[in-house]
């Protein structure tokens, strides 16, 4: 004590300075605590699944939330939805068979562009013009348990629906895109990647939201960063025991995720799966020794749509076409083994 106060005018000062300081920079750090972002949670239904937000945000979360589920209805209402008349795709289908096709907005045509092309390149694994042959075998609406008795289309009605399908006979011309009698489109496979880039947008117009990770059904959309400095961790269901999980990916940053599994929607008859996954070659369920594909890729759309062309294609023929779009696949076949591409490998924990 004494010799803390026999300090010289000169030292009292620097002291005093130096307090000053440490001071400061210790409001600062509160300060930056304070302006922690927080974390918003939501749970809610859109396009007919379950959508699950988190956003890191300091504040005005239930807003961006809110906004986010505005985006994904306003995308299914306006755009994707087979169901509803205000849908461009509803129209298209209504209006199949007619010469003069319907026009288009800018968005669905550039996202049918982009279709198409994984169309081509998948060899037709992937094709949005197999409406018909899904609507035959119904598998949503056993799922649903909107139906009791189930009715397996026969061979000829399945024929028949083929005949019609085939993304080479879609006229896409001056905006306008025709569909012949009896072809139907569906973005089912599709959709929820979309809703998952629809979001990215938004997202990044909202430089407040520090980070944030969305599930769009089977789609997941991680943005930015969580406050910790950990890394998202997105959970792969295993196909084999649907409420357990194979193992997970260690994201950083932007990132898009989308599972197809004959899992998620199916009818069983006579021990017998039929799963809501159609190989547009044959028109039945698709069975290519697989039970389910993950594609990690910076697009919602493609990851979406690859996932669904891989779970057709088969874990062999699937190479090739990730590798073109500079994806990463993981597989789960029928006996349970997992396989992935080498892209993977750095992402992917095993459970
Ligand atoms: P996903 O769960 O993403 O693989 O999408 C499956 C949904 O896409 C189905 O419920 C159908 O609506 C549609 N679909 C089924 N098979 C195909 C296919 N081979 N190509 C494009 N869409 C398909
Ligand atoms: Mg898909």
């Amino acid at each position: 004590m004494k010799l803390f106060l026999k300090k010289s005018k000169k030292q009292w000062k620097r002291i005093v300075w130096i307090y000053s300081f440490c001071f400061m920079v210790a409001n600062l750090g509160f300060a930056g605590c304070s302006a922690k972002p927080t974390c918003y949670q939501r749970i809610d239904t859109a396009m007919g699944t379950v959508v699950k937000e988190t956003v890191y945000v300091e504040k005005g979360g239930e807003d961006i939330t809110a906004q986010i589920r505005a985006q994904i209805v306003t995308l299914e209402e306006q755009f994707l939805s087979r169901r509803k008349e205000t849908a461009e795709l509803y129209q298209i289908n209504t209006h199949a068979g007619e010469t003069q096709g319907i026009a288009v907005s800018e968005t669905l045509w550039g996202i049918c562009m982009e279709l198409l092309e994984v169309s081509e390149r998948s060899g037709g694994a992937f094709d949005f013009t197999v409406g018909e042959t899904v609507r035959l075998w119904d598998i949503d609406s056993y799922a649903a348990k909107e139906k009791e008795e189930v009715v397996l289309p026969s061979p000829d009605q399945i024929a028949a629906s083929l005949a019609d399908t085939g993304y080479e006979k879609l006229q896409l011309q001056n905006g306008r895109i025709t569909l012949h009698k009896g072809m139907q489109l569906d973005l089912g496979a599709a959709g929820k990647g979309i809703a998952c880039d629809a979001v990215l947008t938004f997202l990044r117009s909202q430089p407040q939201v520090a980070g944030a990770i969305i599930s769009v059904g089977g789609s997941i959309l991680t943005y930015g960063k969580k406050p910790d400095g950990t890394l998202w961790n997105v959970g792969i269901v295993d196909p084999l025991n649907p409420s357990d999980y194979v193992g997970g990916l260690a994201l950083e940053g932007q990132w898009c995720v989308s599972t197809s599994g004959d899992y998620e929607r199916y009818v069983e008859v006579e021990g017998r799966r039929y799963h809501h996954i159609i190989d547009p070659d044959s028109g039945y369920p698709a069975d290519a020794g697989l039970t389910s594909v993950t594609i990690l890729s910076r697009s919602g759309v493609l990851s979406d749509a690859l996932s669904t062309a891989c779970f057709v294609l088969g874990y062999e023929e699937s190479l090739t076409l990730l590798e073109t779009y500079d994806a990463h696949g993981l597989f789960v076949d029928k006996q349970g083994n997992v396989m992935w591409t080498p892209g993977m490998e750095r992402y992917y924990m095993p459970g």
